[in-house]
């Protein structure tokens, strides 16, 4: 048997057991940020210039997660192989979901007299009217990134399941991407207040985009590999693994790096960077350690990581690398459209940034 015939169609019965899974998972992870401890953190300045306080329950969930997946599959030996038999139904629930929590942010919004004006409803449920959402006390944009990242783990893990169902066994391939998800997760949790300084979290209204992003986008594209990975019978051999951890342990460096970096520079000024006193331009833009090497160069770091996401599938399947590439598009459009918000902020201290660190993503080529 092989993964294909394993997965179920959607039918009322398959959308049904898809709804209790999200619904508990969901209901779960709101309940521990809700209740259970976190760090507490101030955020940034928004264009306000409001500061709001945090509590990130990220690592407090991530644990959690582990010690419960950990007690249902080696302690009661259930398996996850039915996360993965449902998997359009669970698409199709998430959708329906996101789409269910964009209206009532939509109309809550409007009953708390944010929304711009009626000629503006499909914008107003794109990207949102209201800036910092709160259900309950927890702040819906910062958990919304729970359920979109363990989530999109607990797919991989039912996968690899799956696969030790299927054929008794584990590729090196397939623990790679196993492994690669983990130390993306745990780099992401470890300094979550990073998040605290990205432009979603202090500029971006929460509207369907990014709830359609968290529920949807990112549990199920970026789990795309899996697919190819669960039937496949010859097994990487030790350079192959061995060659692809280092350029995923690289990647994931230059990205986390780049982005504490950046984040210690506007916490605390005077840290060091690689030992040394940071390098300003003109006062204000950082040109030490990896933003000295590139404008961009944590967008590149992360380009990497889902390139090797992607790599574990080898090169005879062209769908896996649909991750990367739609992050290239993402990202770059993005790079550039900061770039402009940058130029327009900081003017010649930016043109003077520009000269200074001449290359965008790619040293000394773009
Ligand atoms: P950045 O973390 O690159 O932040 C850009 C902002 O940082 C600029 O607008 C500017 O803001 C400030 N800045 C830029 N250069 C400097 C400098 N040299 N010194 C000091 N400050 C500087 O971008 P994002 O917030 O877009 O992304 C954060 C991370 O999230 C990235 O690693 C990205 O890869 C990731 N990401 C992932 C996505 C995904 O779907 N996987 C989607 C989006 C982002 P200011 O006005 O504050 O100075």
């Amino acid at each position: 048997m092989n993964l294909h015939d394993i997965v179920l169609p959607i039918t009322p019965a398959t959308l049904w057991t898809a709804t209790e899974m999200v619904t508990g998972f969901l209901g779960a992870l709101f309940l521990g940020a809700r209740f259970l401890p976190g760090l507490e953190r101030a955020g940034y300045p928004q264009p306000d210039g409001v500061v709001k306080d945090y509590k990130l329950t990220g690592m407090t969930l991530f644990f959690v997660a582990h010690m419960v997946v950990g007690v249902m599959v080696f302690g009661f030996g259930i398996s996850l192989t039915p996360v993965v038999m449902h998997f359009w139904s669970l698409f199709a629930v998430a959708l329906a979901i996101a789409v269910l929590i964009t209206a009532v942010l939509y109309f809550q919004g409007r009953r708390d007299g944010l929304g711009r004006s009626s000629s503006n409803v499909v914008q107003d449920l794109w990207l949102g009217n209201e800036l910092n959402p709160t259900w309950l006390g927890v702040d819906l944009k910062m958990f919304m990134y729970q359920p979109s990242l363990i989530g999109a783990n607990l797919l991989v893990v039912a996968f690899a399941n799956a696969q030790h169902d299927l054929h008794g066994k584990i590729t090196p391939q397939m623990a790679c991407l196993l492994g690669f998800w983990w130390a993306y997760l745990f780099t992401h949790y470890v300094k979550e207040e990073f998040m605290l300084s990205t432009w979603d979290v202090i500029a971006e209204k929460f509207g369907f985009m990014l709830v359609w992003g968290d529920l949807v986008y990112v549990p199920f594209l970026y789990t795309l590999p899996c697919w190819w990975l669960v039937d496949e019978k010859v097994p990487f051999v030790a350079w192959q693994w061995g060659g692809l951890s280092l350029l995923c342990l690289a990647s994931l460096w230059v990205f986390r790096e780049a982005n504490w970096q950046k984040e210690r520079y506007k916490r605390t000024p005077n840290a060091t960077i690689w030992g040394k006193k940071p390098e300003l331009v003109g006062g204000r833009l950082l040109a030490s350690g990896w933003w000295g090497i590139g404008r961009k160069i944590n967008y590149t770091g992360e380009i990497g990581v889902y390139i090797c996401f992607a790599l574990t599938t080898g090169f005879e399947h062209a769908w896996p690398y649909l991750l990367p590439l739609s992050l290239i598009a993402l990202l770059s459009q993005r790079a550039a459209r900061d770039d402009k918000k940058c130029a327009s902020k900081y003017g010649e201290v930016w043109t003077a940034y520009c000269a200074r660190t001449r290359f965008r993503m790619i040293p000394f080529v773009y």
